[in-house]
């Protein structure tokens, strides 16, 4: 195989850097709605869930994520909003 580094691009891609899903690069099935370290990583400090264009999850783990978070706000482990 070809190598493909040093192929002259240097600062180009920071749009199509294809970025991996955490969770599958983990294998982790299901996101548990305890874990406040993943999910806390997953939202904005406001307490915004991070779109997956953003965050490079796919579908079906950010499908979960949201699942998770949305639980996790109902008893009170992550805020809704955050009013500033
Ligand atoms: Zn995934």
């Amino acid at each position: 195989m070809r190598p493909k580094r040093d192929v002259k691009k240097r600062k180009r891609r920071t749009f199509n850097q294809k970025k991996v899903c955490r969770f599958c690069a983990d294998n982790i099935m299901f996101i548990d709605y305890k874990d406040l370290k993943t999910l806390k990583a997953l939202t904005t400090e406001r307490g915004k869930i991070i779109p997956s264009r953003v965050s490079g999850n796919c579908a079906k783990h950010q499908r979960a994520v949201t699942e998770a978070i949305k639980r996790a706000r109902n008893i009170a482990l992550l805020p809704f909003t955050l009013e500033s």
